[in-house]
C-alpha cells in the first residue's frame, strides 16, 4: 500500500519547508541536505510514489517541472555555469523519498554523473 511522504505535507504547508516556488501543479524547495550551493527539490503536488507510477496525465505536472526548474536555475544564477537535473527511481536508482521529485543542483562543478 502507498504511504504519503513528507513532501505532501511540504506541499500543503503542514511542516515547514524552504518553498521557493509553488502553483497548481508543482511545488519546490530547498533540500533539507544539501550537496551542492544549490539543491532544489522540484516536485508534483500530486502523490505519485515513482516514475513507475506516472501517468498520462500526469505530463502537464512534469513538463511544469522542466520549465519551473528553468526558471529557478535562472533566479540562482545558474543557468550558464550549468546544473545538473535528477530524478532518482526506487532502491537501485538511489531513491528515498518515495514522492516522484526532481534534484535541481548546479553552482559548482558537478563531476561525472555516476559516481560510487
Ligand atoms: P532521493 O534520494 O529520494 O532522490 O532524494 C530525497 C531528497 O530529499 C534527499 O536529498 C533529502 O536530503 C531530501 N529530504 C528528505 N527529507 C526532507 C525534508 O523533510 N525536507 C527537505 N527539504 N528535504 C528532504
Amino acid at each position: 500500500m502507498s504511504v504519503e511522504t513528507i513532501f505532501s505535507k511540504i506541499i500543503n504547508r503542514e511542516v515547514p519547508a524552504d518553498i521557493v516556488y509553488q502553483d497548481d501543479l508543482v511545488t519546490a524547495f530547498r533540500d533539507i541536505n544539501p550537496r551542492a550551493p544549490s539543491h532544489i527539490l522540484i516536485v508534483p503536488n500530486r502523490y505519485i510514489p515513482t516514475v513507475n507510477d506516472a501517468t498520462d496525465s500526469d505530463e502537464a505536472a512534469f513538463g511544469r517541472m522542466f520549465t519551473v526548474a528553468r526558471n529557478i536555475a535562472e533566479s540562482e544564477g545558474i543557468s550558464e555555469s550549468g546544473y545538473r537535473l535528477i530524478v532518482n527511481c526506487n532502491k537501485h536508482g538511489g531513491q528515498e523519498v518515495y514522492h516522484i521529485h526532481m534534484h535541481l543542483v548546479g553552482g559548482k562543478p558537478l563531476g561525472p554523473i555516476l559516481v560510487g
